[in-house]
This record gives structure tokens, C-alpha cells and sequence, in this order.
């Protein structure tokens, strides 16, 4: 049984267990089952008072999400239901909260008159992150317990509460380290003879909300949860007058128009895709990645430096190899200056500094490769280095360590060939800087064994980051429609947008940075040399050469100060450039193009179905397994906004016929042979079906 119930001297103890994580999920029958033994303790005599618990780790983790696509009253329903059960029952009632109580599984601590909790329990309601609000009374409960600023900032946030902030805010009202559920109970026992205390009998305490409420709508604020923030600002204003369930019932209508409102969606199925791209399919799910303790980093250049650190940073050893002994040097006062930046500003403590410093290890023989559980390789990207390196850790590495490439662009096959055991090879492509980047491509090469992609992909979590598992080709999954995605972005240029148009439309649309600044960033002269190797690859499909014509006057960027943009200093703002204006329009002129004025909408559409459309060749080759794990790529590495779900999510929503149709006017402009319908968006558009689909059919 999820739910059961006994009597220890004269107090009810209740104890749900949905193992792991503990959801309220109606459809386990947890809030029916608690409502139900509540009823048997209610109606017997001698019972004083009830304590609720939990089983295992965690408290409740809240809701359960897969169920939030259903309509709204299923969604809201169950826990709602418990809550009012809780607020009617005639005896006192005590959470015992053990690990995490969030979201849902607060709300219904919420809605107990008291919370014992372990002192190294955390609270949270982070119903905003998925652009919703608490829907269940926690927007009028918690700040009745905390204050209606505290509980607003706390629920607008997001933010991760500690019990001992829990306590002093009044969330908490014990602390134990020692035995919860006897502490609870002894809790529940010495308060019994008060009777209820419901929290929401509580006055609210709201001074301060007005200015509170403004300075929230004053802070920088992701544009997809700006409704879930507006929502709960008004929610907590609602709890201001004078009927409690009034309030109530402004946050249930609240919280069910979010629910269906795009942007929830869109963050609802972002946290699902995150989750997935780890069930690799055709991968058995039985197979236990071995655990990595040792990495040989080979490169100490700008990735080897972002990796190491990403690897220390877990709590793993890393020893970075490079012939250079000034490579070695630079990697080491470089990945030093920035562990102790991390302490200064407070994010490491000065032990886990002092650790990771230790962790990190440096050598220029590769004889030091021996004893390790994986080796990353980051050296030059030349498949002539390639294989001079493969070619000795093939010699040199233990049996069963698992090789690495970080290549951007080289054949990982043809890598693995360099090696009597292909089976361990793989690629591990990181984002740079790769200390702080998010999402890994575990590239799959032909011959790469289960085992392996096992393996990794557990790394990839054991380092923190979001692994999603690409097939070999020119770019993978997301450099791949990178290319894309910028020829749009120059041809438009050349068409009669402007930089700070392009920038600015797709910015406004979500995406952390425009196509042109993003470049800018990284360097012009690595789109560069891409750009001359496709000349000779493909001359079928032509670039704009307006990046061309920039890169050769040596203006490649941030790091030369000047690029599509002026950049006066360090991290100064782009400025417009005159020049490259005049350069631009110089090319209109030369191609015989009269330059229009070019919409808003076009750009975005052109530049994100262009996403779509190779994300679909990518599907049909089996580059990447399914749409979600297209759209997690997007949404990890290239600042694609999580509130839009990713290219291949987002191209759904508008719709595929609609999508289709755009490129077939596409197609008619300028450049139109860069728009030939992917056969797979035909093939669903004329099936009546979405990407969608085929996420369903890979569960
Ligand atoms: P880098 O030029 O900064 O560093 C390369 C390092 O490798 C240098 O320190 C060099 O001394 C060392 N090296 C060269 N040959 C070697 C050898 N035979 N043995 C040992 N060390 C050797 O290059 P990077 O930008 O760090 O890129 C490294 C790899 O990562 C490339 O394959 C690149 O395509 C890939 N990559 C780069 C980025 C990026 O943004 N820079 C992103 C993803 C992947």
C-alpha cells in the first residue's frame, strides 16, 4: 500500500511512500490513500493528534509533472482535494519532512498546522522555473506562515530555502538531527491539547508587498516567466483581502490558464527532454556505466583547461597531458586563478578549493596516461595530430580505459580506426568555455560498444552535465544546424537587414544572443575556416561572402575588437559599425540585390525553420535519435530559450503545415535551393502528425 497508518500513544503517524522521489501523484493513489487513512485516525477516539511522513530520501518531490498535460482540474484536482481534507480534519496535524519538501509536497506540509524537519532538510516551491505558480494554496499559505514578501520573493525565485532559514523564517517550526518521526510525534504529542492551527487562520503579514511588488517588476526578468512571476505576484496580493478562499480560488484560476499557456509548456517539456536524453534508445537500460574516477585530459589549450576543470569540479581527478611545457604552465595558472576566483566570490568553499587544486595534475609524458579511466583527447583539430596521439594511447593506456575526442568536426570513426580497439572510442564533444557549458555530445561512432556509450553517458552526469548522444557527421547534431541557421542570418544581410536587426530580432524572440554577436564571440576566424572547406566540399551551396569580406580585414571578433560590431575594451557593449555597414550594402550592391526592408518575423522564421528543417535531415539519417534530442542540444549549448522548447518543439506549436508552407515561399526568394522541404517534415505534415510523434514512439 502507497499509504498507511498507525497509533503511537495516542498519535496518528501517516506514511506515503512513492518511491523515489515521493510525488503526490493521484495516480499512485497518494493523495486519495492520505485522505482516506486521515478518515480511519479522524474516527478513532482516542487519537490526539497526526503526524504526516514520508518514506525514504525525500519528503515529496510535489506533483507529479508527467501528469500536468492533462486538463486542468485532473492537474489541480487530487492535491487540492487532500489540502481542503487537511484544512477540515478536526485534530492537529505535523509534517515530518526528511530531504526535500517541493512544490505539490510542500503545499500539502503546507497545509498541516506544524513542520518538524531534519536540519539538513530543504524546502522549495520552484513552480515558476516551469512557468507556472504554486497551485495547490501555497501562494497564501506560505506567506502566512514566512510574510507576504519573503513568500513572494521565495516563490518568484524559485529559490531553495535551508531548514535553518525555514526555521527562523517560521516555515519550520523544529529542528532535528537525530530520529525525525519520534520527534515529530513527541512534537505533535506536547501541542495536542492546543488544538488546530491552521495556517491559513493566520493573519498575513504583508507590510512592505507594495514596494516588494516593485522592485520585482523592476529586476531583469527571463521574458518566458514573466507570467508565472505576474501571476504570483498577484496572488499574493489576492491573499490581502479579507476571504481566504477568495484568494484561494485567484490562485487555482491562475494557475490553470499557466498550465496551458505556451511558455509552461514549453519549460514542462524542456525538464522532460533533460530527463530523456539520458535513456539512450537501443541502449539496455540494465547496463551500468562504470564509475569514472581518473581522467587523463590530452591539450592543456583552451578546451583541455575548460575540461580538467569541469572534471575537478566534480570531485574527480584529472591529470592534463600536453608536449608543451609552457601549454602545461599557462593551463595551470589559468585553471588555478579561476578555482580561487570561485571561492572569492563564495561559490566554493575554501576546503572544496583547496581540493580541487589537488585534483588537477599535469604532465608532458604520456606514459602518464596509465591508470586512468578515461582519456580525453583536445589537442590541435588536424587528423594528422589525431592520429599521431590515438596512435600512442592505443600503445600506452591500460586495457578498458575509454578514449575520448573532443573533435568539433573530424571523423570520429576514422579516429578510432588509428586504434586496435575501436570499441572504446568514442567522442565527448564539450561547448567552450567547458567548465561552465552544460551540454556534452556523446558522439556514437560505428564500432563504439554499448559498454562505452554506457559509460560515458554516467560521466556526463557524474560531471554535471547533459548528455545527448549524436551520430558521426560533419558537426553532429548542433554545429550541424548551426551552419544552417547562420546562412540565413547572412543572406539576410546581404537582402537588406542590417547586424543589429538580425541580433535584435532573434534577442527579442529569446535567444540569449543574436546569430552575428554569437560569432563575434567565438571567433570569425574558426566560421572562417569552415566556410573555405565548404567552398571545396559544397559549391552547390553557396555562403553569403559578406563574413568573408569581414574576416579578411582581420576583424574576427571580441578578442580583436572588432568584428560585425566595435568592441572599445574588455566585455564592452557591440557597437554599430559604420564600415560594415557600408560593406554590406557594397555586396547588396555587387550581387545586383535592391535591398528591402526585411521584417522581424522573416528573420526569426527564416533563421529558426532553417533549424527545423536540418534538425528533420538529421532525424531521417539517425544523427540524433529523436526531436527531444535535438531540441536539448539547442537549449544547453546554443542559448536557445528553454520557454520556446527547442527548434524542433517550437516548429510543432507553430505547426508543421505552417512551417512547410513558410518554406515553400522561402524557396521562391532568393537563394530558394536552401529551402528544399526536409521529406521527413513532408512525410509528417501529410501523416497529420508532429515532431511530437516521434518522441512518443521512442518511450
Ligand atoms: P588549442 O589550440 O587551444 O589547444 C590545443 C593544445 O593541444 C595545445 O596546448 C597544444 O600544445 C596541444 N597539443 C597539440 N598537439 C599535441 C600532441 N600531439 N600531444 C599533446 N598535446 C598536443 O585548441 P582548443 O581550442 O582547445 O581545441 C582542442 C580540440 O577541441 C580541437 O579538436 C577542437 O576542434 C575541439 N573543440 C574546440 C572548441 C573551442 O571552442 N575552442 C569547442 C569544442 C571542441
Amino acid at each position: 500500500m502507497p499509504v498507511s497508518s498507525q497509533i503511537v500513544n495516542d498519535i496518528g503517524l501517516i506514511v506515503f511512500s512513492n518511491p523515489p522521489l515521493n510525488p503526490i501523484s493521484a495516480t499512485a493513489g497518494i493523495p486519495q490513500g492520505i485522505a482516506a487513512e486521515l478518515d480511519a485516525l479522524e474516527a478513532q477516539p482516542g487519537v490526539k493528534a497526526i503526524v504526516l511522513a514520508s518514506d525514504g530520501k525525500m519528503f515529496s518531490a510535489g506533483a507529479d509533472i508527467s501528469e500536468f498535460d492533462r486538463n486542468a482540474a485532473e492537474v489541480g484536482g487530487p492535491i487540492r482535494a487532500l489540502i481542503a481534507r487537511l484544512d477540515a480534519c478536526r485534530l492537529p496535524l505535523v509534517a515530518a519532512i526528511q530531504g526535500s519538501a517541493l512544490g505539490g509536497g510542500l503545499e500539502v506540509a503546507l497545509g498541516c498546522d506544524y513542520r518538524v524537519a531534519a536540519k539538513d532538510a530543504r524546502f522549495a516551491l520552484p513552480e515558476v522555473s516551469l512557468g507556472l505558480i504554486p497551485g495547490a494554496g501555497g501562494t497564501q499559505r506560505l506567506p502566512r506562515l514566512v510574510g507576504a514578501v519573503r513568500g513572494l520573493e521565495w516563490i518568484a525565485a524559485g529559490r531553495t530555502i535551508s531548514a535553518a532559514e525555514a526555521l527562523e523564517a517560521g516555515l519550520a517550526d523544529a529542528l532535528t538531527g537525530g530520529d525525525l518521526r519520534a520527534e515529530a510525534l513527541a512534537f505533535a504529542e506536547s501541542l495536542a491539547a492546543k488544538g488546530r492551527r491552521r495556517p491559513r487562520d493566520l493573519p498575513l503579514n504583508d507590510e512592505g508587498l507594495e514596494e516588494a511588488i516593485a522592485a520585482l517588476r523592476a529586476r531583469p526578468q527571463n521574458p518566458g516567466l514573466r507570467p508565472a512571476v505576474e501571476a504570483a505576484i498577484a496572488a499574493v496580493a489576492a491573499g490581502q483581502g479579507p476571504d481566504f478562499d477568495q484568494a484561494l480560488a485567484e490562485e487555482y484560476r491562475l494557475f490553470d490558464a499557466l498550465l496551458v499557456s505556451e511558455p509552461a509548456r514549453a519549460l514542462r517539456y524542456a525538464f522532460g527532454a533533460e530527463r530523456a536524453v539520458a535513456r539512450v534508445p537501443g541502449l539496455d537500460p540494465a547496463l551500468s556505466a562504470a564509475p569514472i574516477a581518473r581522467v587523463a585530459v590530452i591539450g592543456a589549450g583552451t578546451m583541455g583547461i575548460g575540461i580538467s576543470l569541469a572534471i575537478v569540479q566534480a570531485g574527480l581527478q584529472a591529470r592534463v597531458i600536453d608536449l608543451k611545457p609552457e601549454a602545461l604552465e599557462r593551463a595551470r595558472a589559468q585553471s588555478e586563478a579561476t578555482i580561487l576566483r570561485n571561492r572569492d566570490r563564495g561559490r566554493v568553499s575554501e576546503a572544496a578549493a583547496a581540493a580541487q587544486i589537488a585534483a588537477l595534475s599535469y604532465s608532458s609524458d604520456f606514459a602518464d596516461i596509465k591508470g586512468h579511466d578515461l582519456v580525453i583527447e583536445a589537442v590541435f583539430e588536424e587528423m594528422s595530430v589525431k592520429e599521431q596521439v590515438f596512435k600512442t594511447l592505443d600503445r600506452l593506456a591500460d586495457p578498458g580505459t575509454i578514449l575520448a575526442s573532443n573533435t568539433s568536426t573530424l571523423d570520429v570513426d576514422q579516429i578510432a580506426a588509428f586504434t586496435a580497439r575501436p570499441e572504446d572510442v568514442v567522442g565527448l564533444h564539450f561547448f567552450s568555455p567547458a567548465n561552465l557549458m552544460k551540454l556534452l555530445e556523446v558522439v556514437r561512432g560505428a564500432k563504439t560498444s554499448a559498454q562505452t556509450l554506457a559509460t560515458v553517458m554516467g560521466f556526463a552526469r557524474q560531471i554535471r552535465k547533459v548528455g545527448v548522444v549524436a551520430g558521426v557527421c560533419d558537426g553532429f547534431i548542433g554545429n550541424r544546424m548551426f551552419e544552417e541557421y547562420l546562412r540565413q542570418a547572412y543572406l539576410l544581410l546581404e537582402e537588406g537587414a542590417l547586424p543589429a536587426q538580425v541580433d535584435g530580432a532573434m534577442e527579442r524572440w529569446g535567444m540569449a544572443m543574436g546569430p552575428l554577436r554569437t560569432m563575434d564571440l567565438a571567433g570569425q576566424d574558426i566560421g572562417w575556416n569552415i566556410r573555405k572547406r565548404r567552398a571545396i566540399e559544397q559549391p552547390d551551396r553557396p555562403y553569403s561572402r559578406i563574413p568573408d569580406l569581414i574576416c579578411e580585414k582581420g576583424w574576427f571578433g571580441q578578442k580583436t575588437g572588432r568584428g560585425y560590431y566595435i568592441y572599445e575594451g574588455a566585455g564592452a557593449k557591440p557597437q554599430t559599425d559604420p564600415e560594415v555597414e557600408a560593406m554590406i550594402l557594397a555586396e547588396s550592391a555587387r550581387l545586383g540585390l535592391t535591398r528591402r526592408e526585411i521584417s522581424d518575423e522573416e528573420i526569426v522564421e527564416r533563421c529558426l525553420y532553417a533549424l527545423t528543417n536540418e534538425g528533420a535531415r538529421i532525424l531521417e539519417e539517425g544523427i540524433a535519435a529523436r526531436p527531444l534530442d535535438i531540441d536539448t542540444v539547442w537549449m544547453n549549448g546554443y542559448g536557445f530559450p528553454r520557454f520556446r522548447g527547442g527548434p524542433m518543439f517550437y516548429a510543432d506549436r507553430v505547426g508543421l503545415p505552417q512551417v512547410a508552407a513558410r518554406m515553400g515561399q522561402f524557396a521562391e526568394g532568393h537563394h530558394g535551393w536552401a529551402w528544399e522541404v526536409a521529406p521527413l517534415i513532408l512525410r509528417l505534415t501529410a501523416e497529420g502528425r508532429g515532431f511530437a510523434a516521434l518522441n512518443e514512439a521512442s518511450k
